[in-house]
């Protein structure tokens, strides 16, 4: 049991200041995997919002004028500080949300630092311009300017990557940023926030918590903001385009996904297993992941054979535990209206006539008895559902938990218009041996992002980004540039 004096207080960082809410008021953070409040952060106020707003106009002619490899030396170091400070940064991303400390420790800190080394070495590309000869005595040419003041919000599923992959973008074309992280998961950006403020100079780098619908609003409308880069939910992109509807500005979207992962029987069905489950999945942050494979098509014939597989794989492979234990794989659900929500995902797969194959069961006290403290903790199996259409909501609704659907199918047109037959465009993985069957499919699938015999590999070398209702933009240093095109008239 924690008492109250092991509650850890975290703060604001406007204009490199340590700061509470104007209002004074505090969210508790709840640790997801004992329902214990073991945290508080500050419940910011507009005026916060518009403070923030302040300090990042205030700062961004010093920082936008700097040469390029000045900012680039500047973002190599916060590279390194992430390193030094790995164990902390990845226990508090552990705490937030129940992301298990294996993952966040080896996997995402490492990916944290890739990123800002990435971003360095893209200073130079956020600065150049294209030359044109017009004509013998006039010449023209493009120059790439920061656009001013960013702002980054963030979901609660995966707060310190989508907070570095704006932030060191933004950054790096010269932009000031502000950060809010989300309501449900703030902790360890406002910590993240504080290191990297002992290395920008003031008003550089803002965060700044609170709800989505104050501080966040505010944010967003502000006439001194000049970009919104959004990871979160459709509606939340709907309720920020309306308020800014009235003096329009540029967003990137990082929406929500219903990925296929569509196994062919000329597939290793081994690797298939795996992939479809543990990486498709099951192991990332329990499911809670944008691009989680939450449908799983098999093609008619290896259908039994790859229940077996799949279900031998989730068996050996998937330890569901504390999610600070290294030994665990996959933690609980990160929040309780979350846990409220995928609960109720499974039983209505079971009313639309789902079978559930694996799993369906949640709740500490029957998942995990031998360990009383996660008794009330927001628990919830590996779970497979398997259906027999693809209209049904299990099908077409964002569960966003470790609970996948399994679709038979017979052709590759059919698998091709299961997938499709979706309002998200994502993710999209394929198992296959057949190198033509592979670039038919990757051509077809309307998905931002297709993987063949691998899932869920993202890193700075290529873009990412989705369609239709999953959004548009990607983060990257030429998105937080805008051009402006010169004549010269020489002769
Ligand atoms: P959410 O939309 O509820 O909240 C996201 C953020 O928006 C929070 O910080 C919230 O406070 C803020 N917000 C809410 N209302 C606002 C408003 N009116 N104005 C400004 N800000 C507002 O999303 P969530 O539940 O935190 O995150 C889960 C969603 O994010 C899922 O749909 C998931 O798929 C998606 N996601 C997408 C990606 C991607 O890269 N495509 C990555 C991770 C998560």
């Amino acid at each position: 049991m924690k008492t109250a004096n092991e509650i850890r207080e975290f703060h604001n960082i406007i204009n490199g200041n340590l700061i509470s809410s104007s209002s004074g008021t505090r969210i508790e953070s709840i640790d997801p995997s004992t329902g214990k409040v073991w945290a508080t952060f500050p419940c910011s106020t507009s005026q916060d919002a518009e403070s923030a707003v302040e300090a990042a106009r205030a700062a961004f002619e010093e920082w936008s004028s700097r040469p390029a490899m000045e900012r680039a030396a500047f973002l190599r170091q916060i590279g390194d500080l992430i390193i030094q400070h790995g164990e902390e940064l990845a226990e508090l991303e552990t705490r937030d949300n129940g992301w298990v400390i294996k993952e966040t420790s080896y996997g995402l800190i490492p990916s944290l630092a890739s990123l800002w080394y990435d971003a360095a070495g893209a200073t130079a590309v956020g600065s150049k311009g294209e030359t044109v000869q017009l004509g013998p005595t006039s010449v023209g040419y493009t120059l790439r300017e920061p656009l001013g003041v960013v702002v980054g919000v963030l979901p609660w599923n995966s707060p310190l990557f989508t907070f570095s992959i704006k932030a060191a973008y933004a950054l790096a074309a010269g932009n000031t940023v502000i950060i809010k992280p989300s309501e449900m998961a703030s902790i360890a950006s406002l910590r993240y926030g504080e290191l990297i403020n002992k290395i920008l100079p003031p008003g550089i780098l803002n965060v700044v918590s609170g709800n989505g619908v104050e501080v966040g609003d505010t944010l967003v409308s502000h006439p001194g903001v000049n970009k919104i880069s959004l990871t979160g939910s459709g509606g939340t992109a709907r309720a920020i385009a309306q308020s800014i509807a009235r003096k329009p500005k540029p967003m990137i979207l990082e929406l929500g996904g219903k990925s296929p992962n569509i196994v062919f029987a000329d597939a290793d069905l081994d690797k298939a297993a795996q992939g479809v489950t543990i990486y498709g999945i099951f192991s990332g942050n329990a499911g809670q992941l944008c691009v989680g494979g939450s449908r799983i098509l098999i093609q008619r014939s290896i259908f039994d054979e790859m229940i077996i597989k799949m279900k031998e794989v989730i068996a050996q492979q998937i330890q569901l535990g504390d999610p600070m234990n290294p030994k665990s794989s996959m933690g609980p659900i990160a929040n309780s209206s979350q846990y409220d929500k995928v609960c109720s995902y499974i039983e209505l797969g079971k009313k639309e006539g789902g079978e559930v194959i694996i799993g369906g069961r949640h709740g500490g006290a029957a998942l995990l008895p031998d360990d009383p403290q996660l008794a009330d903790g927001y628990w919830v199996e590996p779970t497979l559902i398997k259906v027999n259409s693809n209209s049904l909501r299990i099908c077409q609704e964002e569960i966003f938990g470790p609970v996948a659907t399994v679709i038979p199918f017979d052709t590759e047109e059919e698998a091709i218009a299961i997938a499709n037959d979706s309002a998200f465009g994502l993710g999209a993985g394929v198992w296959t041996s057949n190198l033509d069957r592979a670039h038919r499919m990757i051509r077809q699938l309307e998905s931002g992002n297709v993987w063949v015999n691998l899932f869920r590999r993202v890193g700075p070398e290529l873009p990412f980004g989705g369609q239709k209702d999953s959004g548009f933009g990607t983060d990257s240093i030429l998105e937080y540039t805008r051009e402006k095109t010169c004549y010269i008239e020489i002769g």
